[in-house]
């Protein structure tokens, strides 16, 4: 496996950084980023993609041109639902307001906490 991926980004190479300048005298080019494999973060699975892509913007010019295939490999058809249940919980909570002498005042209110739960199914 080689040590390095070009980035998938399908206008990589038309972007005008310096980054991708490459040649001599009048044979200039921009090319396509080459993106180093092994590196600390991009192996951590929360920047994987960015072993592909360069940065956003290639991936999301990536999204754009192969949008139609990429929702073909995993279409959905049926909305998918996760089960909850709503707690509503009442606490006793302040606001600030101004009174007439023109001074923040604190006032107690009645608030509501609403929190929604997932549903283990297994467990009824
Ligand atoms: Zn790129």
């Amino acid at each position: 496996m080689s040590d390095y991926n070009w980035c998938h980004g399908p206008n990589c190479h038309t972007y005008q950084t310096q980054s991708r300048v490459r040649g001599s005298g009048d044979n200039k080019v921009l090319r396509t980023i080459k993106i180093k494999q092994g590196g600390s973060y991009r192996t951590h699975e929360q920047y994987s993609m960015f072993n592909y892509f360069c940065n956003q913007s290639c991936l999301m010019d990536f999204i754009r041109t192969h949008l139609q295939s990429i929702v073909a490999i995993a279409p959905r058809r049926e909305a998918l639902e996760t089960p909850i249940k709503i707690e509503k919980e009442k606490y006793e909570s302040y606001r600030y307001r101004h009174n007439e002498k023109g001074e923040y005042e604190r006032m107690p209110y009645q608030a509501t906490r609403t929190t929604i739960n997932r549903v283990d199914n297994d467990n009824g």
